[in-house]
């Protein structure tokens, strides 16, 4: 892999390997001084980037292993190889983010989450770590899952999983901002999970994710009368199946479809979370600025997250909404344009999307900051796994 998928980040790996075994990833490990592992590369921040080796786990096998309500995976599955198995045994995962095609140890990594309830990082029970000197521990830690690949290789994952459910999902349309803001926790408390895109105009749509047999609530806006891209102009057969069809969790939850590509393509991503309590307030800042967000910007998503355990999710101890923006593919004019937002309302970034937050006023915004650097220095004391990214935010392993 030479770029991420969105193509704005360049690796900078002087190698890059797929080993197929523990034993041959052992062997690389203790070769190495400086190796990060990448997903499938859909961050669109340098996360995942390195200098010396990059590692993927594509190719090494599978593990799917159901106890109870729980499932053990390999951190190299994606969201959409795990998904029909665990339909198949009657189970499920709680959430998913808008595509399935990441990587499960890539998503848990950066907290990636869907709406209306934890994300995914809150179903992790213990992460598997081979660390540089190739030793492997099971880690229970809430410090040990969002860990941006610090810690050192995630090869296997538990998850909490739930029976398996049914959804139907209905995009409404021609919802008024007003609206929007006077009545946000009905709106989204009022299914299993609610995105609200909008349009910086005074519009917005609702795409409501309804668990099949849950009480409907009265959505404002009225149906759409066809299917619908979240990005206007886009073709909706890239989506997943709308309409109110029920159909199985994985196939609803999800905006876009495993077998098609997610969004647009041509972008970049930017996601705040603010805490619940301070949602309205946060909004309306953004939306003084609309003029400025509206020539960058394709599309605008909110959604919330419940409060997790998990030291450096967003969602760290607050339940939280997430402002998520689609930009143009314009990186300057987009970096130029975040620390206008960020000031105004001091957020939480996605650890996987595009951000200017300094690292001093990051790390007053986790209470958990200072003993995730300890963990980074347990795990990882010569620093192996510290590429650039984690060595901004994280400082050297010699200096934390
Ligand atoms: C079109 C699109 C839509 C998106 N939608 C959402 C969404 O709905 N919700 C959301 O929250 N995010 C979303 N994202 C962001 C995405 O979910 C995250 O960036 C996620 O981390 C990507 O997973 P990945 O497998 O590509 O990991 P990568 O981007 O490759 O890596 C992410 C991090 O995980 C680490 N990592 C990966 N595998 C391992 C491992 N085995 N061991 C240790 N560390 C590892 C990497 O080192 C890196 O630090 C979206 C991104 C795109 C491109």
């Amino acid at each position: 892999m030479k770029t991420n998928w969105a193509g704005n980040i360049t690796f900078s790996a002087a190698q890059a390997v797929t080993p197929t075994t523990a034993d041959d990833l052992r062997a690389i490990l203790r070769g190495s001084s400086a190796v990060h592992v990448v997903g499938s590369g859909h961050s669109f921040s340098p996360i995942a980037d390195t200098t010396g080796t990059l590692l993927s786990l594509a190719a090494m096998p599978a593990v799917f292993e159901v106890s109870g309500r729980t499932v053990r995976v390999n951190a190299g599955a994606t969201l959409a190889e795990l998904a029909p198995q665990l339909d198949d045994a009657g189970l499920a995962l709680h959430t998913l983010p808008s595509l399935p095609h990441i990587t499960i140890a890539g998503a848990v990594a950066t907290a990636t989450h869907g709406s209306g309830a934890r994300s995914l990082a809150g179903a992790v029970r213990s992460v598997e770590v081979m660390r540089a000197d190739g030793s492997v521990v099971e880690l229970t830690s809430a410090g040990a899952v969002v860990s941006m690949g610090g810690l050192g290789v995630v090869t296997a994952v538990t998850l909490d999983v739930v029976p398996s459910f049914q959804v139907a999902q209905t995009v409404y349309e021609d919802v008024a901002w007003t609206t929007l803001l006077s009545q946000l926790d009905q709106i989204f408390d009022g299914a299993y999970s609610v995105s609200a895109f909008i349009d910086w105009q005074g519009g917005a749509t609702l795409w409501v994710k309804h668990r099949v047999g849950d009480e409907p609530f009265r959505f404002p806006g009225h149906p759409a009368d066809g299917p619908r891209h979240p990005v206007v102009g886009q073709p909706p057969i890239h989506c997943t199946e709308q309409g109110g069809v029920p159909g199985p969790w994985h196939a609803r939850l999800p905006h876009f479809k495993a077998e098609f590509t997610p969004s647009v393509g041509q972008e970049l991503q930017t996601e705040y979370f603010v805490p619940r309590t301070r949602a309205v307030t946060a909004l309306r800042a953004l939306a003084e600025m609309s003029t400025v967000i509206s020539p960058l910007v394709q599309a605008c998503e909110i959604r919330t997250i419940s409060a997790e355990p998990q030291w450096l999710s967003p969602a760290a101890d607050r339940d939280s909404l997430a402002i998520h923006f689609t930009w143009v593919p314009n990186t300057p004019a987009v970096l130029a344009l975040l620390p206008r937002l960020e000031e105004a309302i001091a957020p939480r970034p996605h650890w996987g999307k595009l951000f200017t937050v300094p690292p001093t006023l990051l790390a007053a915004r986790y209470p958990q900051w200072d003993a995730f650097k300890a963990l980074l220095n347990e795990h990882d004391p010569k620093g192996v796994f510290r590429n650039d990214f984690l060595t901004r935010y994280f400082g050297s392993a010699a200096s934390s």
